[in-house]
C-alpha cells in the first residue's frame, strides 16, 4: 500500500433510540437550525415529528428546506444557501438518505462563500469553509453519513459530479436502523447494490500488499450477500436493517481504501447515465458494474477477479484458468443481483442506443481518462454502455 493519513471526524451515534442524543449534539453549534429533507417520507413515517420534538427541547429556531430530489439538484442547493444566508443559520441538519445529505453538504458549503456552488462542485473554485452540519440517516446506501463526498446534478447542463472538501464531513450522524423500516423494496435493493458497488470500487485497485483491506472488503460483501435476501423477505427485521446500515457506512468511510485509491470508473459511468436520464443511482450501478468487469478483465488483472470469485462467490477454481474463474465470479455477481430483482439492462429504464454518445461524452467531462484500476476513455464508455443495452 501507499503511505496515508486517516482522519474521519464524524461522530457516529448508532442504534435504536439514538435520536434522543440529537439535542445535546445540536446545541453545541447554535439555535438557528435549517433542517433539510426530501419528498416527504419523513413526514409519513413519523421521523419528522420526532426530530422537531427533539429540537424543541433546546428551543431551537427551526427553518426548513424540503423537496430535495433523489439525485439532488444544484437549484435546490441554491435555495438552501439563500435560506442560510438570509436567516443567519448556525447549523444544518439533514434528515434523509444520501441525496438529502449530499445536498446538505453543498448548502453548508455555499453558506460560507460568495462563489456559486456549481463552480465548487465542478472544482473551478475551492471550498474554504462550511457551516457545521449533522445527519439523521433514513436509508442504508451511500455512506454519505460518514464521508466528505457529495454528488450534485445540474439539469441545465445535464451533468452530475461528485465533489467534497475537508469541511464536508458531518459533525455527527444518527443511525437508527428502525428509521429504515419504511424504505420501500425497490429503494432497499438500490441501497444494497450501492453498498456492494462501493466495496467493489475499492476492491479493484493497483496497490501491492493490501491483505487487510481485501479481507475487510470481502467480509462486507459476504455479509451483505447473506443478509440481503433475508431482509427482503422480512423488511421490518431490526437486525437485518442494522447489519445493512452498518455495512453501508463502513463501505464508504475511507476505512476500506487505506493506502490506495479504488477504481471508481463504474460510478463515473453511472453518473453519466443519471445526468441524462435521472435514474436511481443503485439501479444504474446494478446494470453497469458487471459490464465494466467484463470489459476490463484481461490476463494481466484476472488474478484479482479470481480472488473475488473464490473468496466472495465461492467459485471452485480448481483446474481452471484465472480468466475462467474470474468470469464465473462475474456471472455469480450478476445472478445475485438478478435474484434480488435489481435491474440488469439499460432497457429496464427505457434507455436505448440513441443516447449512448451523449452519455459517453459525460464520462469524460472532468478528464479524458478515468478509472484507477484500468484507465478508460470515451470509446470504452461507448462499449460498456452498448454492452449494457
Ligand atoms: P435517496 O435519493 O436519498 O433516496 C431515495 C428514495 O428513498 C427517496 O425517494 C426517498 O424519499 C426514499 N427514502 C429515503 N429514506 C426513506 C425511508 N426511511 N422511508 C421511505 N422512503 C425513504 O437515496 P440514496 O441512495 O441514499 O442517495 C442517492 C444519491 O446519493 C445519488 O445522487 C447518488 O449519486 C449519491 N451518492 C452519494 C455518495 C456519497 O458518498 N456522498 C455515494 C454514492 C451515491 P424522500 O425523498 O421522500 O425522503
Ligand atoms: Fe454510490
Amino acid at each position: 500500500m501507499e503511505k496515508f493519513t486517516y482522519h474521519n471526524p464524524t461522530k457516529l451515534l448508532f442504534g435504536r433510540g439514538q435520536l434522543k442524543l440529537l439535542p445535546e449534539e445540536v446545541q453545541q453549534y447554535g439555535k438557528k437550525v435549517l433542517i433539510v429533507y426530501g419528498g416527504g417520507s419523513i413526514k409519513r413515517n413519523g421521523i419528522y415529528d420526532n426530530v422537531i420534538a427533539k429540537l424543541d427541547e433546546i428551543d431551537a429556531e427551526v427553518f426548513e428546506l424540503s423537496g430535495v430530489e433523489p439525485n439532488p439538484r444544484i437549484t435546490t442547493v441554491r435555495k438552501g444557501v439563500e435560506i442560510c444566508k438570509n436567516e443567519g443559520i448556525e447549523f444544518v441538519l439533514a434528515v434523509g438518505g444520501g441525496s438529502t445529505i449530499d445536498c446538505t453538504k453543498a448548502i453548508a458549503t455555499g453558506a460560507k462563500t460568495d462563489a456559486d456552488m456549481w463552480d465548487i462542485v465542478t472544482k473551478k473554485v475551492q471550498a474554504n469553509d462550511a457551516l457545521p452540519f449533522g445527519t439523521v440517516l433514513t436509508h442504508a446506501a451511500t455512506g454519505s453519513e460518514m464521508n466528505r463526498g457529495s454528488v450534485i446534478t445540474n439539469w441545465e447542463t445535464n451533468e452530475k459530479h461528485g465533489w467534497g472538501s475537508p469541511y464536508t464531513s458531518p459533525a455527527f450522524s444518527i443511525l437508527d436502523p428502525a428509521h429504515t423500516f419504511s424504505v420501500p423494496r425497490d429503494q432497499t435493493v438500490y441501497g444494497i447494490v450501492d453498498i456492494m458497488s462501493h466495496v467493489l470500487e475499492h476492491y479493484f485497485h493497483q496497490a501491492p500488499n493490501t491483505p487487510i483491506q481485501d479481507r475487510f472488503c470481502e467480509s462486507i460483501l459476504k455479509t451483505v450477500i447473506e443478509t440481503a435476501p433475508k431482509l427482503l423477505d422480512d423488511m421490518d427485521n431490526f437486525e437485518y436493517r442494522e447489519t445493512m446500515m452498518l455495512s453501508g457506512t463502513l463501505a464508504l468511510n475511507d476505512m476500506l481504501n487505506m493506502g490506495f485509491r479504488g477504481d471508481w470508473a463504474t460510478h463515473n459511468l453511472e453518473h453519466a447515465v443519471s445526468a441524462v436520464h435521472d435514474i436511481p443511482h443503485g439501479g444504474g450501478l446494478a446494470i453497469l458494474f458487471p459490464n465494466w468487469m467484463k470489459h476490463v478483465l484481461d490476463n494481466d488483472n484476472a488474478a484479482r477477479f479470481k480472488q473475488l470469485a473464490v473468496r466472495v462467490f465461492d467459485v471452485d477454481a480448481d483446474g481452471k484458468s484465472d480468466l475462467i474463474a474470474a468470469e464465473e465470479g462475474i456471472t455469480k455477481l450478476r445472478d445475485f443481483w438478478d435474484s434480488i430483482e435489481a435491474p440488469s439492462t439499460l432497457a429496464d429504464y427505457s434507455i436505448d442506443e440513441s443516447s449512448i454518445v451523449e452519455m459517453a461524452d459525460k464520462t469524460v467531462i472532468a478528464r479524458a481518462e478515468y478509472g484507477n484500476f484500468k484507465k478508460l476513455t470515451k470509446q470504452d464508455s461507448v462499449e460498456i454502455f452498448t454492452a449494457s443495452l
